[in-house]
């Protein structure tokens, strides 16, 4: 069958870069020796997919994926473990978002399975680039881009999938458990009811980018998206977010967001879920917060943890936020200053 791991054709790089020593890794600058491309069309179906040196692309300028954002994207790791073996993590997940984006952007759907295995290929061929670190790990970023060379508004006719790898260590420069500063200002809105913030497509994050500066100028690392009237909780940066709190019953309770969306339905979201609920320790509940009742619990002193969670940074703990001029900390162990 075209398109299918069975025909993957593989042209090894006789250039090999030399590798980053791991405490040095910036998010997403380095790349490994080779990419995954898969390329599309209306007339011929999928192409053979290869495995071939690390290069650039050749694109038509009018191509659809740079003037109308007909484009998508997934983030997934896979890590070295102890053992010396390479694991992805849940990468079906990934693969099941990353077919609902394509569904949604008119781009051509594609077998899930033969597309984990080609991306398992790609990881062998580059498997000295899987860090041998417990802080670091090889990022993968599958990509799939509406490559029809006419500025007509309308359905790609050509498309390209392609996947590049590259080592990652922490995502925040502050260190992986060094808790991260929100700015709550509801005038930005990531994502609203009937759009598409749900689907990973790039043309919800270029937008984002002015807010992150903004809320660096304010002194803040992180946005926290709210959304509407009632200034619901969705997401924070790139992550979702998670508050672990005592209800006003006396309850404890992680709460998050409702997958209703507006919220991107991450795979460390949904693991934490599995694994909370597996525990049975505590209440795990699936919807809407307003700021004012996260406000309210604040000032009771009822939350406990604040804390974003994505495959970039995993778990990363929030200990304050700034929201209309007022600051407020969230960790436990800090005296809740918002009045
Ligand atoms: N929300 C947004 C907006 C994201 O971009 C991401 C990263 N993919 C997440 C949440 C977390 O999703 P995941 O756990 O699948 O990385």
């Amino acid at each position: 069958e075209r398109g299918s791991a069975a025909d993957l054709t593989i042209e090894k790089s006789n250039a090999l870069k030399p590798k980053p020593d791991p405490s040095t890794l910036v998010f997403g600058k380095q790349f490994s020796d080779h990419m995954l491309t898969i390329y599309w069309s209306e007339k011929g179906g999928w192409e053979a997919p290869q495995i071939k040196p690390f290069q650039n692309l050749s694109i038509h300028p009018a191509t659809s994926a740079l003037h109308y954002s007909v484009q998508l994207f997934e983030g997934m790791k896979a890590f070295r473990g102890a053992d010396n073996h390479i694991r992805l993590f849940r990468p079906m997940l990934n693969m099941e978002r990353m077919y609902r984006s394509a569904e949604r952007s008119s781009l051509p759907l594609f077998d899930k399975n033969e597309l984990v295995q080609c991306i398992k290929k790609l990881i062998e061929v580059d498997q000295e680039w899987v860090p041998y670190s417990s802080d670091a790990s090889l990022y993968i970023r599958p990509t799939f881009i509406g490559m029809e060379p006419s500025l007509g508004v309308s359905r790609s006719g050509h498309a390209l999938l392609f996947v590049i790898v590259g080592p990652v260590g922490p995502y925040f420069a502050t260190g992986t458990f060094n808790p991260v500063s929100l700015l709550a200002d509801p005038r930005y809105v990531r994502a609203c009811r009937g759009g598409v913030g749900a689907y990973k497509m790039g043309g919800n994050y270029g937008p984002t980018i002015a807010i992150q500066a903004e809320a660096l100028k304010q002194g803040c690392q992180q946005v926290l998206w709210l959304y509407g009237e009632e200034e619901e909780i969705t997401e924070v940066g790139t992550m979702n977010l998670f508050i672990y709190w005592t209800t006003e019953n006396g309850e404890r309770e992680l709460i998050t967001p409702p997958l209703d969306g507006i919220i991107l339905p991450g795979v460390t979201r949904q693991s934490l879920l599995d694994l909370a609920r597996e525990w049975g320790e505590f209440k795990v509940t699936e919807r809407k917060v307003g700021m004012k009742e996260f406000l309210d619990a604040l000032k009771g002193g009822r939350v406990r943890e604040v804390f974003g969670a994505g495959t970039a940074c995993v778990v990363c703990p929030v200990g304050s936020l700034l929201y209309k001029g007022q600051y407020g900390r969230t960790k436990r162990d800090w005296a809740p200053v918002i009045v």
